[in-house]
């Protein structure tokens, strides 16, 4: 396997930059030096947003207003910003809005790479209890468009993002490991693949302008961060200095937890299920013309290993004790500074909290 790729000379558009996955992906795309550009919905933005809108603009993004369900609008944007390569990272509930999308990029004919919101595992492959399967269906049927209209694509599959893998949440790098006790899945021996958010990004922006990528999908396998829980659990204890508790969560939890059909708490619990006690992530051998594997294409790059992603939830914890103590009566602790970038989000274990922030600081 050959060379590193070459960025693009026109535009890279990326749609969900302000979403969980979408900030990882923009900050890569800017990171490159590629002309970057950001379709941003208008209405109301929360502090958050606003503040991610802010900083990407800082760092080079043009920043567009509009959704891509508004297809003569695309249109017009694809053209005039001579956009060669659309990124979207929308979000579960908007997987569909991405069918107008790929009607305006056949429409306009000069995109020549499509990344649609992907971004896990192979949908075509994994085969979830709902409603995780509905969104894949939705996926997949986003993919059968993709392919009929002729335009050229990579599907990332990037696996599950490091950080613990909490069964009702959908954005589980921005809440921290577990302080009191472990949920263990199963036994605890299935293992994933966790993959920092930033290398997803990294790694996405690599694909992306890289000819040995097209109309493929891109396996993230890292040996280094394929772990089961009792291992994630283990390491996390040796970063807190201390052990913890483990529960077991059965498979009957996580089918009840899926069966209630909350939106998206259960989404999340399928999704659990498929990948710590099916194994979707490790019981497949890539074995068609269309996979391919990132560390394959990338020998000298490295990624980042869970326990560095563990030190940065330690020092959340070390360099906040102030705004964690302030917070203890909230349903929620969030460590950082107030409306900060990168605060952490996690259930409030009032006094626990406290105790091991004292023991870490
Ligand atoms: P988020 O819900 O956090 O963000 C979605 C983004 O898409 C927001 O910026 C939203 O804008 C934007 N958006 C939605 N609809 C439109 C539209 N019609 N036009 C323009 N922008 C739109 O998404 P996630 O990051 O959670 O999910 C992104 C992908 O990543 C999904 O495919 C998901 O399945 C996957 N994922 C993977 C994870 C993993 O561990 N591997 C974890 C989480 C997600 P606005 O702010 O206006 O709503």
């Amino acid at each position: 396997m050959s060379a590193e790729p070459v960025a693009p000379a026109g535009g890279t558009l990326i749609v969900g930059s302000t979403g969980f996955i979408g900030r990882f992906v923009a900050e890569a795309s800017l990171d490159s030096g590629r002309s970057t550009f950001v379709l941003v919905r208008s209405g109301p933005a929360s502090p958050t947003k606003a503040h991610a809108i802010a900083s990407l603009k800082e760092k080079g993004a043009i920043v567009i207003p509009g959704s891509i369900t508004d297809g003569e609008f695309m249109e017009k944007v694809l053209k005039e910003h001579e956009i060669e390569v659309v990124i979207s990272v929308v979000g579960g509930e908007s997987i569909l809005d991405q069918l107008a999308l790929i009607h305006a990029i056949k429409a306009v004919g000069t995109v020549k790479r499509f990344l649609p919101s992907e971004f896990g595992h192979d949908i075509d492959r994994a085969d979830p209890v709902e409603p995780g399967l509905t969104m894949y269906k939705q996926k997949r049927q986003v993919r059968r468009a993709i392919e009929g209209a002729g335009i050229p694509y990579t599907y990332i599959c990037c696996n599950s993002i490091a950080a613990w893998p909490y069964h009702d949440d959908t954005h589980p790098a921005d809440v921290l490991p577990p302080l009191d006790c472990f949920h263990i899945y199963g036994d605890g021996s299935v293992k994933a693949y966790f993959v920092a958010g930033t290398d997803i990004g990294k790694f996405t922006i690599k694909c992306n302008d890289d000819d040995r990528t097209i109309n493929k999908s891109v396996h993230f396998q890292p040996q280094s961060n394929l772990l089961n829980m009792n291992q994630l659990a283990s390491l996390w204890e040796k970063k807190l200095g201390r052990t913890l508790p483990r529960v077991t969560v059965t498979e009957d939890d996580l089918l009840v937890a899926a069966k209630e059909m909350l939106i998206p708490e259960s989404i999340v619990a399928s999704l659990t299920h498929d990948i710590f006690i099916k194994g979707c992530q490790i019981n497949y051998t890539l074995d068609r013309d269309t996979d391919v594997e990132v560390t394959s294409l990338y020998p000298e790059a490295s990624f980042r290993t869970i326990e560095e992603c563990f030190n940065d939830f330690i020092d959340k914890v070390v360099d906040s004790p102030v705004v964690v103590a302030k917070k203890v009566d909230s349903p929620v602790v969030v460590i950082g500074e107030p409306g900060g970038d990168d605060n952490i989000v996690m259930p409030n274990p009032g006094a626990k909290a406290l105790a091991i922030t004292a023991t870490c600081a």
